[in-house]
């Protein structure tokens, strides 16, 4: 099959294009960075079916980052039979850069002058025939988003891609083309492909050509002394870059017209004067989170309970509880999770009457076993699709990369770059993609702690978590809003992520913070299209979760929760399998306090949630369904998710900082078996060990800080003492007074090796 792959800059919708091409649905964002990996697939209306490759995105073809070698890489060794050289067509100047450099390679190219309707949006125009004519390679005009050209572009690629191409050099017209020629002759003479490409990046003193080429390395040097008097100086690299981008400036800045531009700041400036503003750009940023929150979970939404509340209430109609709950008005969040609980419940009945005649077990299994555990996780994909569909649109529209650039001002006092914001971001989508992002940061050590705090980051599986115990504390205790609970947990999760971030960088991951430099992309409106294949994805992800692993799972519960060791069926689940498993752990959980000060009976309940939690983390809120079906007997039918904790709070008698400690614990600790696979993957070898530890030892120190603190306010003062200690003893040992290597607690080998 014939192979093209795009290569282009970041930000200039090879992925858009992918995506048109090949009918795919992968992940398109507004910033920088997204694809980290190559992928493909097949486009299928031309003459013959043709394999696409969607590259990382590059600004040159230097070995500096990981997209630039993974790009190079293919490019150099696989040879594609053709490259579409995908250019921003509203930042020309600069993605000629990458162009100027891809052209050197023997490879046939075509270049598609993308986002062709932004610049006529804009007013502007360019001259694609000129541009054609002076670059000698052939241009088409395309609109990856509203799909406009790709039939031409895909037929020129089928014109180009059988005749080989020879490379060729804009830097012909400077003093180095002497240089590059020479090198470029002799490499040629020893059988190496793209010989001027390798002969330009050797003159460069590209550090993978010099690995590669030693003996011409030697050559080179000889040649570059022949040039007397040092006329060039050192830096062959600036030279390079100088002569590309001069002869960009004088040949091809003239192919585009701008519309004449009055004086004032552009809208998306002005914007930016805001958003970005350096004391206002955070709260600016958590107060649009918390509207996030509040549409998605807030059952008292736009504080209309004091003006609506009491004396409207459509109880006994069909839409109790649907528009207006008993204190104020559904957020649109709530109402469609509403409305799905209420779809749930009438298969819910439709099953029980189907199953009228069956014996009481499969009644059971089918019941309270399966479907009462698949609806508790369905009820929240409404919520968790609304908000994930929010932070898509933030970060479609742009304003998410700005944030980043925000945060790398705050990050860096941290340790971190704004870079690591976001594989964090993604975080609250879900950490397995999350975590294949970490792979832009070029720093190991910042990429390892990235990766240890992602799941920090709440992600769509454990928002239920989130909910279903903040909305039960609100019945239960009469507690606080659903939405400002779940917000400020998310808020915790990150307050945590940064501590230990702060921690790992002062002692065990300790390192420079790399520069970070990211180019902001242009606000635009969030494209319904990006947004409606992201939630569809997701939903397709969630539907597939529920119907294997979480069905499974289920079964198992039911059965180890309905059956003693003899295999008979108890009627007491105090005599159950789950129970006697179950309370071997508990007594560990009681600094926690969800151990063994809970009553007698069902002391075990939140410890084995959280463990089923650890193949997914939906697991926890269908386990709780299930075991509060059991325990209470009642009609589930009754039953929202929240009532299934409000059955457990009533049965176990947890208080609310146990609650509490509870989300903190499942926030913090080993992820679910997929992310943590992920992150075996991406973690270089010697972190994986150490990485499950910090995940447990946060997890249980954070639960327990969480439960004391709000259990004894006093105790506060011990952690506060001890969190100066640690402090203390860090600064003292960066100042080199003391070190702290000598005090360390002798640990396991494997355990201690990155120290
Ligand atoms: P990549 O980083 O090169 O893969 O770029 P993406 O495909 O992720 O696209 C980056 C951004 O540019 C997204 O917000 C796209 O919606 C937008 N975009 C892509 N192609 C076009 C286009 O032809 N016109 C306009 N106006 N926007 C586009
Ligand atoms: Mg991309």
């Amino acid at each position: 099959m014939i192979r093209v792959a795009l290569a282009g800059n970041p930000n200039s919708g090879k992925t858009t294009l992918f995506n048109s091409l090949t009918g795919s649905t992968a992940h398109v964002g507004n910033w920088p960075g997204v694809t980290v990996d190559k992928r493909d697939g097949v486009y299928k209306k031309g003459k013959e079916p043709m394999q696409i490759i969607d590259l990382p995105g590059i600004y040159s073809l230097s070995p500096y980052t990981p997209e630039e070698v993974i790009s190079r890489n293919y490019i150099l060794d696989e040879k594609p039979d053709c490259i579409i050289n995908i250019v921003d067509a509203t930042n020309l100047e600069r993605n000629l850069y990458l162009t100027t450099q891809l052209m050197e390679i023997d490879v046939p190219m075509v270049i598609a002058l993308n986002m062709i309707d932004a610049v006529k949006k804009n007013g502007d125009k360019i001259d694609a025939k000129t541009l054609e004519k002076k670059i000698g390679i052939k241009v088409v005009e395309i609109s990856a988003l509203r799909e406009t050209g790709l039939t031409e572009l895909m037929e020129a690629c089928e014109e180009v891609y059988s005749t080989p191409r020879e490379g060729k050099t804009v830097l012909e017209s400077t003093d180095l083309n002497h240089l590059i020629e020479d090198v470029r002759i002799a490499l040629k003479y020893k059988g190496i492909d793209s010989p001027l490409f390798h002969a330009v990046k050797l003159v460069e003193n590209d550090e993978i050509e010099v690995n590669q080429h030693q003996e011409t390395v030697k050559m080179i040097d000889e040649f570059k002394a022949t040039f007397k008097d040092n006329v060039f100086g050192t830096d062959f690299e600036a030279l390079v870059a100088d002569g590309r981008y001069k002869y960009i400036n004088k040949n091809y800045s003239s192919v585009v017209t701008k519309k004449q531009k009055k004086e004032k700041l552009s809208k998306s400036d002005k914007a930016d004067k805001v958003l970005t503003h350096k004391i206002w750009g955070i709260p600016i940023f958590l107060v649009i989170m918390f509207l996030v929150y509040h549409l998605t979970f807030s059952e008292n939404f736009l504080f209309l309970a004091g003006a609506v509340g009491e004396q409207v209430t459509l109880e006994g109609t069909a839409f109790e509880g649907l528009v207006l709950n008993g204190g104020g008005v559904n957020s649109p969040g709530v109402f469609l999770q509403t409305v799905v609980g209420g779809l749930t419940n009438l298969v819910d009945e439709a099953l029980r009457n189907a199953l009228a005649t069956s014996p009481a077990w499969v009644t059971g299994l089918l019941c309270d076993g399966v479907w009462a555990g698949i609806a508790a996780v369905l009820s929240f994909v409404p919520q968790v699709l609304m908000l994930f569909m929010f932070l898509s649109m933030l970060e479609d529209s742009g304003y998410m990369a700005r944030v980043a650039f925000i945060l790398d001002r705050m990050f860096r006092k941290f340790g971190l770059s704004g870079r690591s914001f976001m594989p964090m971001i993604m975080g609250f989508g879900c950490s397995v993609p999350a975590m294949i992002n970490t792979r832009t940061l070029a720093d190991e050590k910042e990429k390892v702690a990235t990766i240890r705090v992602i799941p920090f980051f709440s992600c769509g599986a454990k928002l239920p978590i989130l909910t279903a115990i903040a909305g039960a504390i609100g019945t239960q205790f009469g507690l606080g809003n659903v939405d400002l609970i779940t917000f400020g947990m998310y808020l915790f999760g990150i307050v945590v992520a940064i501590a230990t971030v702060l921690l790992m960088r002062n002692t065990s991951l300790k390192g420079d913070t790399p520069p970070f430099i990211m180019e902001l992309p242009a606000y635009h409106m969030p494209q319904p299209k990006n947004l409606a294949l992201l939630l569809w994805d997701k939903l397709k992800h969630y539907l597939k979760k529920a119907s294997t692993i979480i069905f499974a799972t289920c079964i198992l519960i039911w059965f180890l929760s309905n059956f003693n060791w003899k295999w008979q069926m108890v009627d007491n689940i105090g005599e159950s399998i789950l129970c006697n498993v179950g309370e071997l752990f508990t007594p560990l959980f009681t600094p926690l306090g969800f151990g063994s000060q809970l009553n007698s009976n069902y002391s075990w309940v939140f410890v084995v949630a959280a463990v089923t939690g650890l193949i997914a983390k939906e697991n926890v809120i269908a386990t709780f369904a299930l075991i509060a079906a059991v325990i209470t007997g009642m009609d589930p039918e009754a039953f929202s998710e929240a009532e299934s904790v409000v059955a457990m709070i009533q049965a176990t008698g947890i208080t609310v900082p146990a609650l509490i400690a509870y989300i903190m614990f499942n926030m913090t600790t080993i992820p679910c078996f997929a992310a943590v696979a992920t992150a075996k993957g991406e973690l270089p070898k010697k972190y994986y060990r150490t990485t499950i530890l910090f995940w447990l030892v946060t997890s249980y120190l954070v639960g327990t800080m969480t439960y004391l603190v709000g259990t004894w306010p006093w105790t506060v003062a011990i952690f506060i003492a001890v969190i100066a200690l640690v402090v203390t003893l860090i600064v003292l040992n960066n100042k080199g007074k003391i070190n702290l290597s000598k005090l360390k607690i002798k640990m396991p080998k494997k355990v201690n090796k990155e120290g």
